[in-house]
């Protein structure tokens, strides 16, 4: 069975979404919808996806600057079984009404508030809560990284209490009308809306968020200190159970990332290497030497690509919706198609290095092969 996808939103998460549908064996990309030509229609049409027009835009601007546009928004729903929205914030919920009306089912993003959908959703956290239902609403890109780290600790050693600072980006990297602004600025509500976002996901994860906004469009970071109820033995065990669990990356000290940067120079490095094509973080990165265990607290840092991270979990919440998969099985196919886990350090020991057979050695030293 091949599920019909739209996406209504071509911008950071829409586009993102699109292309990950389209690498999918059990989804079919019908189209794409924009209310405005841009680059990013333009990127719609090199891509060979079909391109609507939706909410106020006009097919004659896109027609008159030679994109070609196949529809309106109400022709590409009559087409699909479900549509993303992935416009911008309280958007999706306007929009709501047009997705009951053509009897589609509707993914919406963490911009909106948690009663759009009839669950909110992370797929390692609570697939199960995503099965059969017409809505879901995948949470937000910090909530995103705490569900996931949520479903590694909570299963394992239970979660006594657990604070996080958030580090919060201030802008995406294409974003030029706002920030990053020279300053360091405090979230004042307190705590932060993370901590209750989270518990749409788990209810009773005992989580209290805060969040300041630095200058940096790369990346957040999550400062976690979590008291555990039964801790592992050691922090190896800590290390090992991000290590094992899909969506996580864990930097071994001898790959020299020491913070955000390198960690997106990883991630454009690897593009093109195995099945990950594009340049983008899905996984939630930790560093090996930022994880501790300190009697029953827990100790560990954690970068969340913004653009990126919520992009899994949109393909396993349509197969959770359709009943396509269990989740397991759906996380292991999305990842596949992804290219998720490419390049990730095996254990914390250095690679052996290697000279593939005729390079390497005319400049005096073997290359290593990560
Ligand atoms: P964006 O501004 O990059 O993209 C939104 C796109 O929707 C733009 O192309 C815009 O032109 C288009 N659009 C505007 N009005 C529309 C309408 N009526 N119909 C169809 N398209 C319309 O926004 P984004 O960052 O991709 O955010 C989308 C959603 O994802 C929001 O709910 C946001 O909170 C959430 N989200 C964003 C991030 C992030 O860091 N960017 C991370 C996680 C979740």
């Amino acid at each position: 069975m091949t599920i019909r996808v739209g996406v209504n939103g071509f911008g950071t998460i829409g586009k993102r979404v699109a292309d990950a549908v389209a690498r999918q064996p059990d989804l079919e990309l019908v189209g794409v919808a924009k209310t405005r030509p841009t680059f990013e229609a333009r990127r719609a049409i090199d891509r060979g996806y079909p391109l609507y027009v939706s909410g106020a835009g006009s097919p004659e601007k896109f027609e008159a600057v030679g994109l070609p546009v196949a529809g309106r928004l109400s022709e590409l729903l009559a087409k699909v079984d479900v549509v993303v929205d992935a416009t911008p914030e309280d958007v999706g919920r306007e929009n709501r009404s047009l997705y009951d009306a053509a009897g589609v089912h509707a993914v919406y993003q963490g911009g909106e508030e948690a009663d759009v959908a009839e669950a909110s959703f992370s797929a390692l956290a609570n697939y199960d809560a995503g099965r059969g239902k017409r809505s879901l609403r995948v949470v937000s890109c910090n909530t995103t990284g705490i569900a996931r780290a949520a479903s590694v600790l909570v299963p394992r050693w239970g979660v006594v209490h657990w604070n996080v600072t958030l580090v919060r980006r201030a802008a995406d990297p294409p974003e030029s009308k706002r920030g990053p602004v020279n300053g360091i600025m405090p979230t004042m509500e307190v705590p932060s809306h993370h901590g209750p976002d989270a518990r749409t996901i788990l209810p009773e994860l005992p989580i209290s968020t805060a969040a300041v906004v630095v200058p940096t469009t790369l990346m957040h970071v999550h400062v976690n200190h979590v008291r555990l109820a039964r801790p592992p033995a050691s922090t190896a065990e800590l290390v090992a159970a991000f290590r094992a669990t899909p969506r996580f990356h864990v930097f071994a000290p001898w790959e020299g990332v020491d913070g955000t940067p390198q960690v997106m120079e990883f991630a454009r490095d690897r593009a093109g290497v195995g099945r990950a094509t594009n340049a983008d973080m899905m996984e939630n990165a930790l560093w090996e030497r930022g994880i501790r265990l300190q009697g029953n607290d827990a100790f560990f840092f954690q970068a969340i690509h913004q653009e990126s991270i919520v992009v899994p979990e949109n393909i396993d919440a349509i197969r959770a919706m359709f009943e396509l998969a269990d989740g397991p099985t759906s996380i292991a196919l999305t990842d596949r198609a992804l290219g998720l886990g490419v390049g990730a350090p095996a254990a914390g020991r250095a690679p052996p290095v290697v000279s593939p057979p005729g390079v390497g050695s005319h400049r005096g030293a073997p290359r290593t092969i990560l």
